[in-house]
């Protein structure tokens, strides 16, 4: 059970997400903006769009030249914090960074508001803010130095690693800081900060999270972690921020790029293609909706079924389920019908409440479902326990036989880069065959689709290059494309190499 903040008895994010404690979570979104008048409210606007990637608290910092630098971080959903007009006319300014987070790799389930990004750091020439959406792989190897030369640290977030390597650097600017102190750290970061004067947008050399610019009017700019932030404030989206390089955005000189990193091949993350992203946004340069759909086309290319009906587990599986529709000919349907106001219903979850789990989140269409060999499409697998679930509850309204079809390959080992997983033990398909995952959620057939297929749905055509992957797919395949160092310090076992 995800830990409820005391300090905000009203969160209902944590019953929101029952029944889906067994996906793999994207731990932030990451949103700036400059030149606009009222920057706050835009990236209260922009994190709002970004929701899903996170849902446990946001912060917003600005500045303006009359009030300096100002800040709020609050728990709980953007829309029930960051609408008040009170605390928006505390946050005034025509420049600002804002972050939404579910938990980082520090803290799991104890957040403290301290932990909450943006974080800002005082140095000889100014303050910064920052915020990141990812993990830094060597963040405890990093710690230890800086606590051993005497830095501070305020929150248990690896994120702030890079405020206290910004303060050690001889650097002269800010941005020459952050150059330097982001060389030290591994991993998988896409970061926005900000000075008194500039905006500032980093991706890792291997571009695994993702960070897109846009442009409004009036020579203002907006960082997002997904280009449907940008579409909420009428941003244009001009393009991504490419792996390993920083922008540099200010109101005199526009945007100037860097390159602070030896050049690497991008491998950027293949699940924000199957799940973290929202459909309505572009990725790689592809719509993800159309990514997700190619996805259903190829699984029913794969593994083809005799049955009435595909069925969509919503609202994840809907693309996937469109493809494999349109590709086997077999007429989709809402067989599942999911309550989009259930996180609001209640105030205090009850234990009683609580055991209704997937019930209280997902039904099931009785009337269609009935006597009708099902095709249920979802997009991943990691615990099982929803799926077993979701399975009784197609039995129970009477289906003839339940075909699992899953829109990403098995996931078999945990990412170390900015996404909650559970420990390898508690992967379904770490300790299972195939087979043997078929017969413990006890459906008629399951096939998930392959990694090359998931390749070729991206846009791939000859699917995953097995000497130089395209794509970090490590939760898949086990190959991490950066040592996850301090796991491996703490006994974290590698694959073996074949
Ligand atoms: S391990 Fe999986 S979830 Fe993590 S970055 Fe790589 S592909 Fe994405």
């Amino acid at each position: 059970m995800r830990h409820m903040p005391a300090s905000n008895p009203f969160d209902t994010s944590a019953l929101s997400d029952m029944g889906s404690d067994d996906k793999l979570r994207e731990e932030c979104g990451i949103f700036g903006v400059i030149g606009v008048s009222e920057a706050a409210n835009f990236t209260a606007l922009g994190l709002h769009a970004l929701q899903h990637r996170g849902q446990e608290a946001g912060g917003i910092v600005v500045h303006d030249f009359e009030h300096g630098f100002n800040s709020a971080r609050r728990f709980g959903y953007v829309r029930d914090n960051f609408t008040s007009q009170k605390l928006m006319e505390t946050l005034p300014g025509p420049l600002a960074i804002g972050h939404v987070r579910y938990s980082t790799a520090g803290s799991k389930g104890h957040t403290a508001i301290r932990d909450v990004q943006p974080f800002f750091g005082e140095f000889a020439m100014g303050g910064a803010a920052i915020a990141h959406n990812g993990n830094i792989t060597n963040a405890d190897e990093i710690r230890r130095d800086l606590i051993g030369q005497g830095s501070i640290f305020q929150s248990s977030s690896d994120s702030e690693c890079i405020i206290h390597l910004m303060a050690r650097s001889y650097q002269k600017t800010i941005p020459e800081r952050m150059k330097e102190a982001l060389r030290r750290v591994e991993g998988a970061f896409s970061v926005v900060a900000m000075t008194r004067t500039k905006l500032i947008g980093v991706r890792d050399p291997l571009g695994v999270r993702p960070l897109v610019l846009g442009k409004l009017a009036d020579g203002a700019y907006a960082l997002s972690s997904e280009t449907c932030a940008l579409d909420i404030i009428g941003a244009e989206f001009v393009r991504e921020i490419a792996p390993g390089e920083m922008v540099v955005i200010s109101l005199d000189k526009g945007v100037e790029s860097y390159h602070p990193f030896d050049p690497k091949k991008s491998r950027s993350c293949i699940f924000e293609h199957v799940y973290f992203s929202r459909p309505d946004s572009i990725l790689g340069g592809r719509s993800v909706y159309e990514t997700r759909r190619q996805i259903g086309v190829e699984l029913a290319k794969e593994s083809p079924v005799d049955a009435d009906l595909v069925c969509p587990v919503p609202d994840s599986g809907t693309p996937a389920a469109i493809g494999f529709s349109q590709q086997s000919g077999i007429p989709y349907a809402m067989g599942i019908v999911r309550n989009q106001y259930m996180g609001r219903t209640f105030i205090e979850p009850t234990e009683q409440i609580r055991n209704m789990g997937v019930r209280l989140k997902l039904n099931v269409n009785r009337a269609l479902i009935k006597g009708k060999k099902v095709i249920l499409v979802d997009d991943s697998v990691v615990r099982g326990t929803t799926s077993r679930k979701i399975k009784e509850m197609i039995l129970d309204a009477g289906a003839a036989e339940v075909h699992f079809r899953i829109a990403s390959p098995p996931t078999a080992w945990p990412c170390f880069y900015g996404v909650d997983t559970p420990d390898r033990d508690k992967l379904l398909a770490a300790t299972m065959t195939e087979d043997e995952m078929r017969e413990h959620l006890g459906v008629d057939s399951l096939k998930f689709i392959s990694l090359d297929g998931l390749y070729r749905a991206t846009g791939e055509a000859k699917g995953r290059n097995a000497k130089q992957p395209q794509y970090c797919d490590a939760c898949f395949s086990g190959e991490y494309p950066v040592a996850p160092t301090d796991m491996i310090s703490k006994g974290f076992a590698l694959k073996a190499a074949e």
